[in-house]
């Protein structure tokens, strides 16, 4: 089938929100699986639906036995490459975590070592290693497979067939991040090889930053001229290339040159390492202060996160993060020995970036400028962050100042002091609000409304309560009118709670689960079972007929059956419900337990047809010259009815 063929694609209204989208990520999955890896994509459903809940179409990629990525997926440990986004605990034979694709408190999301998948309880997604990769880095199908291959440090094979503007693109970015690697070194070298450069050196040394922190974080310095990195550039790479790579403007003649120009220069890194931007701060009084790279192919700005390359490990192990605006603040947090800090740099924090960290961490200490700007970009983010299921506190420094400049003038162990100190955001609105005009009913009105919308994403009933008591006191408001206004806020709210997943919870009964269960697991006699259901039609009728079905279907061709890629064969609630089976913790499959299961079933399969033939009886019984029929049906509920009350010996 063609990418074309598939109705995600045509259809207008991705209602059930599919994160994957209809994108060119999907066209390039089909392209690319195809061509680099010899596994088909199939389109599990005719009429190829996008699923509630699991974030990408039902499109079933079979990684072909013997294929790479059968290989990949046989090697690598799920544990070990989710656990580099998600924090999980050992519990039982699985691990769990806080779900990364929806916002939660207790965790809710398990993986399993033994049959290398993951789910989530509460959201319903759920896959093998490569879904869950393709999922958090927004990937494609074939990337996903060498990202974990180079993960669990599996040779990659060379690619063989891309599609020609598949290798153009992929050129392209690397040649832009080799371009940027290029300019930050020759951004470094200018601090000391030209006087101009020195001068900037100067002006970082007067700044509190010495040679060694300049080099640790690469700063740089930009010369004035506006051809100086145009010239060495030119000599390696191609015009069309500098054009893309943000680094050089065009004059009105279409000649180009030097974006940046006498300025200080940061390099910006993504999650990776790889340097793909760079911000310039103005020396003296150019405006403007502070300029960044444009969006590129390899940069945009909203996706990434000021040091967050050489945070991660420290956001892991503190588990929280610094959140402030500026490279500068960034650097003079880290230099402080706090080194789980990022800075928005450069734009408001995105849901995008919030999402980023949340990889790492939910709780965050904003640190933003606590000039008016700052404020109100600190309450901006406070939206964001809290709609995101964030833990938020927030440091306003003393005196005005950033928090560059605080520890310039205080030291890094004031800092961290009150870094530690930080109140929750809520504290922090109220004295906001308690410094508005509160002498009139409609100021005090206006600091209950500026309230009122956080107040109201505290998740829990008895603490925001508290609040609202303390809103009261500290704003002289009267508690009965405050808590009617919450009480409208929080019906409004209510009206927009999105719509969970239905709870599979206990469908099925007992013994068809734990044949599930047992397919899924069972070495041994998982053909031998497979045929018994199969020969007693065992499966029909029951909640599980269609897992069981499929299940069967894959032990007859006589594999192991993969329960994440069968999983995306089936209907959203299916697909769910046999996740949720299959982390059922039970012990060790026995050919009893099998047996005494498959009699549940078929005495439940004796019983329907007794019914039945009870009812058929009836109905022939009133139709004259129906004797023989009558007879045999007779026969029939006999026969069941020994095997049902086996006559005991
Ligand atoms: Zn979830």
């Amino acid at each position: 089938m063609s990418a074309s063929d598939c109705a995600p694609f045509r259809d207008e209204s991705p209602k059930k929100s599919c994160v994957m989208g209809r994108s060119p990520i999907i066209i390039a999955y089909f392209k690319g699986i195809a061509a680099i890896f010899q596994s088909p994509a199939v389109c599990a459903t005719p009429q190829c639906r996008v699923q509630y809940g699991f974030q990408h179409p039902n499109f079933q990629l079979m990684a072909e036995a013997g294929s790479f990525a059968d290989r990949v997926k046989q090697q690598a440990d799920i544990i070990r490459v989710v656990g580099e986004y998600v924090r999980l605990k050992k519990s039982g034979q699985n691990f769990s975590g806080l779900c990364p694709f929806h916002s939660e408190k207790t965790p809710s999301f398990s993986v399993s070592p033994t049959k290398q998948f993951y789910y989530c309880f509460g959201c319903g997604v759920g896959g093998d290693v490569f879904n869950f990769v393709m999922e958090m880095e927004k990937i494609t199908f074939p990337e996903a497979i060498r990202t974990v291959a180079e993960k669990c440090g599996i040779a990659v094979p060379q690619a063989r067939e891309r599609s020609p503007e598949e290798r153009r693109e992929n050129q392209q970015r690397s040649s832009l991040v080799e371009i940027h690697t290029e300019a930050a070194s020759f951004f470094a070298q200018q601090l000391s090889g030209t006087p101009e450069g020195r001068a900037a050196k100067a002006y970082l040394l007067d700044r509190g930053l010495d040679s060694e922190a300049m080099a640790r974080f690469g700063i740089g310095f930009a010369p004035s001229g506006g051809e100086a990195l145009l010239r060495v550039m030119k000599q390696k790479h191609s015009e069309k290339v500098l054009e893309v790579s943000g680094l050089f403007s065009k004059d009105e003649k279409g000649r180009l040159y030097d974006r940046f120009r006498r300025r200080v220069m940061f390099p910006i890194a993504n999650e990776s390492g790889k340097i793909v931007a760079f911000g310039g701060r103005a020396i003296g009084d150019d405006l403007p202060k502070y300029l960044n790279s444009p969006e590129t192919p390899i940069y945009s700005k909203s996706n990434v996160l000021y040091h967050l390359d050489r945070a991660k490990e420290a956001l892991r192990q503190r588990d929280f993060a610094v959140l402030v605006e500026g490279y500068m603040d960034a650097i003079a947090v880290a230099l402080a020995g706090v080194a789980n800090v990022v800075a928005s740099c450069g734009t408001s924090l995105t849901e995008p970036q919030v999402k980023l960290l949340n990889r790492f961490t939910r709780r965050i200490v904003v640190n933003y400028d606590p000039d008016t700007a700052g404020q109100a970009a600190t309450e901006r983010s406070l939206s964001i962050l809290l709609e995101q299921g964030a833990e938020v506190r927030v440091l306003a420094l003393p005196g005005g100042k950033d928090p560059d400049s605080f520890i310039r003038t205080e030291g890094g162990a004031a800092y961290t002091k009150l870094l530690n100190e930080a109140p929750p955001y809520v504290d922090y609105l109220i004295s906001r609000a308690s410094k508005m005009d509160l002498t009139s009913a409609e100021g005090k009105l206006r600091a209950v409304n500026f309230l009122m919308p956080y107040v109201q994403r505290i998740p829990d009933r008895i603490l925001r309560s508290e609040w609202a008591t303390r809103i009261a006191q500290q704003l002289r408001i009267e508690e009965p009118v405050l808590r009617e206004s919450m009480r409208k806020a929080a019906n409004e709210r209510r009206s927009e709670v999105k719509a969970r997943p239905e709870l599979v919870g206990r469908a099925g009964k007992p013994a068809e689960r734990r044949l599930v269960q047992m397919l899924i697991e069972a070495e041994e006699f998982r053909s031998q079972l497979a045929q018994e259901i199969r020969a007693g039609e065992l499966h029909r009728g029951l909640e599980t007929e269609r897992i069981l079905a499929a299940l069967v279907a894959a032990c007859d061709s006589g594999g192991r059956p993969d329960a994440a890629s069968l999983a995306m064969t089936l209907e959203d609630r299916d697909r769910r419900l046999l996740f949720e089976i299959a982390f059922e913790t039970g012990g060790p499959p026995t050919w009893e337990e099998a047996e005494s299961c498959l009699a549940v079933l078929r005495r439940r399969r004796a019983e329907e047809e007794l019914a039945t033939v009870q009812k058929q009886i009836e109905t022939q019984a009133a139709v004259a010259g129906s004797g023989g029929e009558l007879r045999r049906l007779l026969e029939r509920k006999q026969e069941l009815r020994r095997r049902l009350d086996p006559p005991s010996q």
